[in-house]
């Protein structure tokens, strides 16, 4: 059994046939059962799926607002640089901050 429900709904798959909403109704009470099940299934998988990233959105939201209150007294700064190419105008010299407590990483180009 494949299901699928394009939106709006108008057909759905049963044992491997596409069912049309006409047809449908003139399935037996099982088959129909049968698919209303499957439909609220995925209904609630979909649903679940939306509330998850949801509750990431939130809570990327809140670290966001975290990070831009903290001032980071504690961040530790390492010193980094890509160099030994033909052209040394292209030496590349950049400082990495993590501030472990809000969770910021950032780079600084000079
Ligand atoms: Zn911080």
């Amino acid at each position: 059994m494949i299901y699928t429900h394009p939106d709006p709904v108008t057909t759905v798959n049963y044992k491997e046939k596409t069912v049309t909403l006409e047809s449908f109704f003139k399935l037996d009470n099982e088959a129909q059962e049968y698919i209303l099940k499957s439909y609220r299934d995925q209904q609630r998988i979909k649903d679940s799926y939306n509330f998850a990233k949801f509750q990431i959105q939130e809570a990327t939201n809140a670290i966001k607002e975290i990070q831009e209150r903290c001032v980071h007294p504690a961040k530790v700064s390492v010193p980094r640089s890509d160099t030994g190419k033909w052209d040394r105008s292209q030496d590349e010299y950049w400082t990495e901050h993590t501030c472990p407590d809000c969770g910021k990483f950032w780079r600084e180009y000079k």
